[in-house]
């Protein structure tokens, strides 16, 4: 189903480009799948891919989660380094960094003529370099709604941190979040509390082994069900860390989990020992449009299988900044 933009999105979530290469969700076609990053969403259909042969590439990190949460059993993946091209068919692929999970990369894909296309994947600002004028560009848009704002990341920090520290004298802290924002967490805790011990499930540990591995500075998380452990919660003095899948089993202590929907005020809390904390791993809309603003593309498509807001956020981009702005699927 090629046309004149020489991409489309399917209905699954392929970003489907030059046939040749899909994205974040397989969809039939395609000699190569390409995983921006490890979240569930964007691996559907990879266990069809690779019994087809479709050989699958990501960045290192993101092989690394890959394989630790056995997503991809035992199969080749080829992990690639940032900035550098690589040949896939006809054309080459660049991966570029996302400022959205370990691991996260954009995707440039420019084939024999030159025709540029650009898939951002999932990402934030700051930290997500802009690609400069490809013919088309692919756009997530959770946040696509134009009063979906909130406030620079590092006070979202601030608060969050503030809030440990306002409630940590009193009991312990558990903290509830999906993979990947998890060890964000972590690192920004650790930068406040260098000396508190954190605690974690094996499984968490696992992707704190490889968060470590690829730079971010966590410190020591301590096992929960080891001797230490133990040692640690009954001394009641501890963080510890928890996929999101554990709210509502942890009794003891406060509860603060991490969701980016909470959109209008950073810190809510929720109930006499529950709080949820706005750390999103998403743009708002401003940070949406800045991106597009600044990349000029030809045509911008915007990710409509992955979020609410796309048709909101492509009229808004044809208003404000007169571009070509369509949604699929
Ligand atoms: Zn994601």
């Amino acid at each position: 189903m090629l046309n004149e933009l020489r991409a489309y999105i399917s209905r699954e979530g392929a970003i489907v480009i030059e046939d040749e290469v899909v994205c974040d969700a397989y969809e039939g076609v395609g000699r190569y799948m390409i995983v921006t990053h490890a979240h569930y969403d964007h691996v559907r259909g990879i266990h069809r891919a690779r019994r087809r042969g479709v050989r699958l590439i990501s960045t290192n990190a993101t092989k690394d989660i890959l394989v630790a949460l056995g997503k991809v059993r035992g199969y080749e993946v080829m992990g690639i380094e940032y900035d550098k091209d690589y040949d896939v068919g006809k054309g080459h692929v660049r991966l570029i960094r996302a400022n959205h999970i370990l691991g996260s990369a954009q995707v440039v894909y420019e084939d024999q003529e030159g025709f540029r296309i650009a898939y951002t994947g999932d990402f934030r600002q700051p930290g997500t370099p802009i690609v400069d004028e490809p013919d088309v560009l692919i756009m997530e848009a959770t946040y696509g709604r134009r009063d979906m704002i909130r406030p620079p990341l590092e006070k979202v920090y601030e608060a969050f941190i503030d809030l440990v520290r306002r409630t940590f004298d009193r009991e312990p802290i558990n903290i509830f979040a999906y993979h990947g924002k998890i060890q964000e967490a972590m690192e920004v805790l650790r930068s406040a509390f260098p000396d508190v011990p954190f605690l974690a499930p094996m499984r968490i540990l696992w992707l704190c082994e490889i968060a470590r591995r690829h730079g971010m500075k966590i410190g020591k998380v301590i096992p929960l069900e080891s001797e230490e452990g133990y040692e640690v919660r009954r001394g009641g003095r501890y963080i510890a860390f928890y996929h999101s899948t554990y709210l509502g089993r942890i009794n003891r202590g406060i509860s603060i989990s991490l969701s980016g929907w909470n959109i209008g005020k950073v810190v809510r809390k929720i109930g006499a020992r529950r709080y949820i904390v706005s750390i999103s791993g998403h743009a708002d809309f401003r940070q949406l449009m800045e991106y597009a603003e600044a990349a000029r593309p030809r045509l911008l498509l915007v990710d409509g299988s992955r979020s609410t807001y796309a048709e909101a956020f492509a009229k808004e981009v044809k208003r404000r900044l007169g571009l070509r702005a369509i949604v699929m699927p």
